[in-house]
């Protein structure tokens, strides 16, 4: 990687706050800022409590501003700052995350926080108008009308960085949706599309977050594993793209070179190809609508053996079938998916429940939520709140049944 020494904004150089500094998404980030130092400036950096993670990169980018939630790990990071050279203000707790997104020095702002703990700095920066890089599609999943409206009534951009979504925005026609047909989302299909069905329920965490082709966060790995990834990136796309859930179609695609694509009324199918490298994307989205090197190496076809593409398997993974009938219930239902998966998947990372109760303990929440769709952001935290409780209590009964049994 190369380095870069940030010395502050210039007249064109783009001021850039990265929300989830320390994830992969985040240091992908920052490896494609630091190859075009003319260009963009780092604003502020945020995180939850890695210090000596987020300390480094500061003393590389000198941000003006870096926010870490914990107030212990922030004042851990502020001692370390002092006996630096770097002269960058520390700010805690989750309210200075939406003050940095919203800051009038802010011009990008990267959603790269993981869950729910994303949509309301995420939501801050859309209502102060900046071009809004979404990775958190958890934020979209929760708030989906109050979001796309909030863009929409501030003036902010909206840029897709989850590759699928990146790819079809690249794929969609300039303007609207003229001529489009469908949406057909690729998904590798994650690392147990052919495990024997009789052997999931032994999974370990250290399989699941092993993705055949993607590095990335554990809670997105386990999610690519269980495929419910896909299924609340079917959601996301219907928000950023307008169209109903019946409008796409998910198709498995193992080698995942083709990112996704667009089919048309006239018989086109308009795909973005490329090597499995979130940086592709990030770099897309800070330099729209021009191109910048992102560092990803060019696809040789000659080394790409074979295309592969197969239906999704509904019964191996109902977590997709889960997230289409959630969307089509309503919002209620969709925060509901959203926060019991958060709390499924954060018990199977510590071995609270076993690989196949994910699901199971999905339905059950969602079985509960009400129909409809919140109109203000504190219906959207409350069924949030309610829905992990409503997990958390799932899983609390289900210890006492396998305690008995
Ligand atoms: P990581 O787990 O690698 O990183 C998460 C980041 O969020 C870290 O900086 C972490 O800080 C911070 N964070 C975690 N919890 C909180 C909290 N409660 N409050 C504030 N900050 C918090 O995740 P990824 O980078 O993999 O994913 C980030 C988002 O991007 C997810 O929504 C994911 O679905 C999406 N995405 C990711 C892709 C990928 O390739 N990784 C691809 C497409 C989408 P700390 O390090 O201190 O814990």
């Amino acid at each position: 990687m190369q380095t870069a020494q940030y010395s502050g904004s210039t007249s064109v150089s783009k001021g850039v706050t990265i929300l989830g500094a320390t994830g992969s998404i985040g240091v992908s980030t920052l490896d494609v800022l630091s190859r075009h130092p003319e260009k963009y400036h780092v604003v502020a950096l945020t995180a939850n409590s890695q210090v000596d993670k987020l300390f480094a990169q500061c003393c590389q980018f000198n941000p003006q501003f870096a926010v870490m939630v914990e107030e212990g790990a922030a004042s851990q990071l502020e001692a370390k700052l002092e006996s630096s050279e770097c002269a960058t203000q520390v700010l805690s707790g989750k309210a200075a995350l939406e003050t940095v997104a919203a800051s009038e020095q802010t011009d990008y702002v990267m959603a790269a926080i993981v869950g729910a703990a994303g949509l309301l700095p995420s939501l801050a920066a859309a209502k102060a108008g900046k071009r809004v890089m979404l990775a958190n599609k958890e934020a979209l999943v929760m708030s989906g009308k109050l979001f796309m409206d909030a863009v929409k009534h501030n003036g902010a951009e909206l840029l897709p960085i989850d590759s699928e979504h990146n790819a079809i925005y690249q794929s969609m026609p300039v303007n609207g949706k003229a001529g489009v047909k469908r949406i057909l989302l690729t998904g590798s299909g994650g690392p147990f599309r052919q495990r024997p069905l009789d052997t999931l329920s032994s999974v370990t965490p250290e399989e699941a977050v092993a993705h055949p082709n993607w590095s990335m966060g554990r809670k997105i790995s386990v999610d690519s594993a269980t495929m419910m990834n896909k299924g609340l990136e079917v959601i996301e796309a219907c928000w950023l793209f307008d169209v109903p859930s019946s409008d796409i179609q998910v198709v498995i695609h193992p080698q995942s070179t083709i990112h996704s694509m667009v089919s048309y009324v006239d018989g086109s199918v308009i795909a973005q190809l490329g090597n499995p490298d979130m940086r592709t994307p990030i770099a897309y989205s800070l330099a729209y609508p021009e191109r910048i090197d992102s560092g990803v190496d060019e696809l040789d076809f000659f080394k790409t053996a074979r295309l592969d593409f197969e239906t999704p398997d509904f019964a191996r993974f109902p977590c997709l079938q889960f997230a289409y009938d959630a969307h089509e219930i309503g919002g209620y239902a969709s925060i509901a998916l959203n926060a019991a998966n958060e709390i499924a998947v954060e018990s199977f990372l510590d071995k609270h429940i076993n690989f196949t109760e994910i699901p199971q303990l999905i339905e059950n929440v969602l079985q509960q939520a009400p129909s409809g769709t919140p109109l203000v952001l504190e219906e959207i935290l409350v069924q949030d709140r309610v829905s992990r409780q409503a997990a958390s209590l799932w899983i609390k009964n289900n210890k006492k049944r396998t305690t008995v049994l």
